[in-house]
């Protein structure tokens, strides 16, 4: 029998209290449909499904013939399925990490430090900052999906600084007029400006800014009870974050960040420094290993205000311009690559239409790990043990430089997500 190299995985759910609950989550959908003995229980939060081998979230193998019991394991065993350039730049681990997330509630407002900085910050503070990596990540909605990234145009923040007046009592007239100022101003004038006055904004004290938000709330309530239009307050958004975190200055934040809403397929890549917070939505995910996030709002957990602000990349742009472009492969119609500016991940969309009946996956020079979100097939590869059921929710291991054969059974095509490194 020849070696097995490519296997089906069981990923691991992660069940934050941000994530959808029961079968409204698209994680419980995935693992319900995936393994019909998996039981969902219909108040756990599905927030996350992990496909990789972190020490917090290994998946496990599906396939008794491997003695080895988890990917992670299999993987410090036989490091070759990387690849060879991927096991050597990447000291013999898989680079990345790859998810499914269904957010319910709004995750912290946070950005994700340089390599740099990482080091720094884990030689500090080790037990918050867990590691010397740099975190860029990406997503891509599945379902239509919202989230806050990066600064938002000055002139729209300037509006906001002149019809919110609860917002310009945090950051003060002279930082607020400064700002107004520097519209004419060179890109390096705003943002100088832009960073006074956000770091002004969350490091107002905490009995001063809670005022504030509940004279807010109180006013957009009130306005909204009447009939008015609050938009020019972004009053719905601004209801809407705090009724999930009351109190909190992250709710602020929507005057500074651009509200990006992705379409099913599009995307958004953070790379370092980027201030982002998703709201709401289901998501492929992919990013590199580590667990370095700084958070300075919408979030019980530590929060690191002074490091947010120093690091943030305080360049304002549209939201327009936060859509991350997928690109059609020149070798196969059928896939779509988004292939971000880092070297530790690339995601391929795979869309087979439904005239295709045989379809390759084809060969690429790094391990990769390929998730079915819609249709069937029967997978067969001369590096499996026997043929493999492809259905929504399946999930497999691919070594680099193997491929697979997918028999399609279903009539409607197949949509399949796969993570991957190409150096
Ligand atoms: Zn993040």
């Amino acid at each position: 029998m020849a070696e097995l190299r490519v296997f089906p995985l069981c990923c691991v759910a992660q069940s934050y209290a941000w994530g959808k609950v029961g079968l409204e989550s698209e994680v419980a959908k995935l693992l319900a449909s995936g393994d019909p003995l998996v039981h969902i229980e219909p108040e756990r939060p599905y927030a996350e499904l992990w496909m990789g081998a972190h020490p917090k979230g290994d998946a496990v193998i599906r396939d008794n013939r491997i003695p080895q019991q988890t990917l992670g394991q299999w993987i410090a065993d036989n490091p070759g399925c990387l690849g060879a350039k991927v096991k050597d730049t990447f000291d013999g681990q898989l680079p990345f990490l790859f998810k499914v997330l269904s957010v319910n509630t709004a995750l912290s407002i946070q950005a994700h430090p340089n390599k740099e900085l990482a080091a720094k910050l884990h030689a500090q503070f080790p037990e918050h900052y867990p590691d010397t990596n740099h975190k860029p990540e990406m997503a891509i909605a599945l379902t239509p999906f919202e989230g806050l990234c990066g600064f938002r145009p000055v002139e729209e923040i300037v509006s906001f600084l002149q019809t919110v007046p609860e917002l310009r009592a945090l950051i003060g007239d002279v930082a607020a007029e400064q700002l107004e100022r520097s519209v004419s101003d060179d890109p390096r004038g705003v943002s100088a400006a832009l960073r006074v006055c956000f770091t002004r904004m969350m490091k107002s004290e905490k009995k001063f800014f809670v005022d504030q938000l509940n004279m807010l709330v109180k006013r957009i309530s009130q306005e909204a009870a009447e009939g008015k239009d609050t938009s020019g307050s972004n009053g719905d958004l601004l209801l809407r974050l705090h009724s999930q975190y009351p109190g909190d200055i992250g709710c602020f934040t929507i005057y500074f960040l651009n509200l990006v809403r992705l379409e099913p397929g599009e995307a958004m890549f953070l790379g370092a420094n980027e201030p982002h917070a998703y709201l709401h939505g289901d998501c492929i995910e992919c990013m590199a290993c580590s667990d370095n996030t700084v958070r300075a709002g919408l979030t019980p957990k530590f929060i690191d205000v002074l490091t947010l602000c120093e690091m943030l990349n305080y360049t304002p742009a549209p939201s327009s311009s936060k859509i991350f472009p997928a690109t059609q492969s020149q070798l196969d119609p059928s896939v779509y690559l988004y292939d971000p500016p880092v070297p530790d991940f690339t995601i391929m969309r795979i869309e087979i239409p439904s005239s295709i009946k045989l379809y390759l996956v084809s060969a690429v020079d790094s391990a990769s790990i390929l998730l079915v979100i819609q249709g069937m097939a029967v997978g067969t590869s001369t590096a499996a043990a026997s043929e493999m059921t492809l259905r929504r929710g399946s999930v497999l291991f691919i070594s680099a430089n193997e491929s697979i054969s997918l028999h399609l059974s279903s009539p409607d095509g197949m949509l399949l997500f796969r993570a991957c490194c190409l150096l």
